[in-house]
């Protein structure tokens, strides 16, 4: 096939040919052709000499690589891109299992698919496009899936309408490509969750969570637990099944009230350990009696979706945190959690630990705790790293 070539300013390949899979628009010297936001295009050096094939877009990111070879970006393209996901997910555990059916099949650059995000929950796939380039292959991704997935596949849900750029005006509407679902209740390590997939944050769930919920559960036994930032209330019915003597859900959205009641419902039926709040965070925290709770959990939204927010998130995760540190029972255990990408991990740890020393509390690290394998980082992309929690026992 034949692409639209760019040609990149000399000395200006360095990242790329390190396998960093973005040209940034300040790279480039210029086009063969007039581009289009979404076009495949084949990245050169100064010297003519190829170097990559990506989704052209508008913006400071111009380039998203797809393949550091000179191939077509066809049918087969996405059957091995799809079937290297999957057999990722195999190989460590997530997928293929009867009690595990949620898991994320692609995550981005981290499956050398930059701008595509696949998440399963039984045999409904949610499909969401961070690029043009991305949305326009949207149905050849469609049909790869349905390949690599065969039967267990019941289902695509394409999820685009608030992920794609805005300026693009693309009118994309949320809706299934393919089938339709057949049960909205997917497994997470053996527990039931309802998935919101049409009307949810994210694409329905908060998969990224799965091995720190699984942590969660064995320090639960005979806790009082105040799940904080709840939304469909995962950490929550993990304490449960871990015995926690109680276990309180807070978001300051009602309808993530209504999800977590619903989801505790599904598991635990009548459980009167379980009650949900909706409140702001702050104020219930102010609010809430000292030493109410022995396990709170912290796992706000991202403070910070860019850099220039990072000194205030940065702020807020110190007073967040301060917070959960006045309150805590003595011998609590608390697992604080930053999602932003911008905030990395010594930042987040120096707004905790200052955190900790306002409210004068002796802290120990007992776990690091990052975003799960079916979340991959590619080293050539250090900034698909984003979820960074700690647990920390508190005297
Ligand atoms: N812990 C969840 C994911 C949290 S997402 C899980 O495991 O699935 C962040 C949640 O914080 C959202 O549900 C949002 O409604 C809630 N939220 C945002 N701002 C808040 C505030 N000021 N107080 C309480 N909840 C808030």
């Amino acid at each position: 096939m034949k692409y639209k070539t760019i040609y990149l300013r000399r000395g200006k390949d360095e990242s790329l040919k390190r396998f960093h899979p973005w040209v940034f628009s300040g790279a480039i010297d210029r086009a063969d052709e007039k581009l289009e936001e979404g076009d495949i295009v084949k990245v050169v050096d100064a010297n003519s000499q190829f170097i990559a094939l990506g989704h052209y877009q508008i913006g400071s990111i111009a380039v998203r690589v797809l393949s550091f070879e000179e191939r077509d970006i066809d049918e087969s393209f996405w059957l091995e891109r799809l079937q290297a996901a999957l057999d990722v997910r195999r190989s460590i555990g997530v997928a293929g299992r009867q009690d595990n059916t949620t898991y994320r099949l692609v995550h981005g650059e981290g499956d050398n698919l930059p701008g595509l995000v696949i998440d399963m929950y039984g045999g409904t796939a949610v499909m969401q496009a961070h690029s043009v380039g991305m949305h326009l292959c949207r149905l050849q991704v469609a049909e790869a899936l349905k390949t690599v997935m065969g039967e267990r596949l019941t289902a695509i849900y394409y999820k685009s309408e608030t992920t794609l750029p805005y300026k693009a005006s693309l009118g994309q509407e949320n809706g299934f490509i393919y089938g339709a679902s057949q049960s909205d209740v997917a497994l997470e390590n053996g527990l039931r969750f309802h998935i919101d997939w049409l009307r949810g944050q994210k694409t329905g769930f908060f998969v990224d969570q799965r091995d720190n919920r699984s942590l969660l559960e064995q320090y639960s036994m005979g806790r009082n637990v105040l799940n904080m930032f709840c939304y469909t209330g995962g950490f929550s019915v993990y304490a449960l099944r871990g015995g926690a003597r109680l276990v309180h859900s807070v978001d300051s959205s009602a309808k993530a009230v209504e999800l977590v009641n619903a989801n505790v419902e599904l598991n635990f039926p009548q459980d009167d350990r379980h009650k949900a709040y909706a409140e702001d965070a702050f104020k219930y925290l102010d609010q809430m009696e000292t030493g109410a709770y022995d396990l709170i959990i912290l796992d706000p939204p991202a403070f910070a979706k860019h850099k220039d927010a990072l000194k205030n998130a940065l702020r807020g995760y110190t007073k967040l945190n301060a917070k959960a540190f006045e309150k805590i029972h003595s011998g609590g255990i608390l697992f604080t959690f930053s999602c932003s990408q911008a905030v990395n991990k010594d930042q987040f740890r120096l707004a905790v630990f200052t955190a900790a020393a306002m409210a004068r509390r002796s802290v120990r690290i007992l776990h690091q705790l990052h975003q799960p394998a079916d979340h991959p980082i590619n080293i050539y992309h250090p900034e698909g790293e984003y979820l960074k929690g700690l647990v920390l026992y508190v005297e």
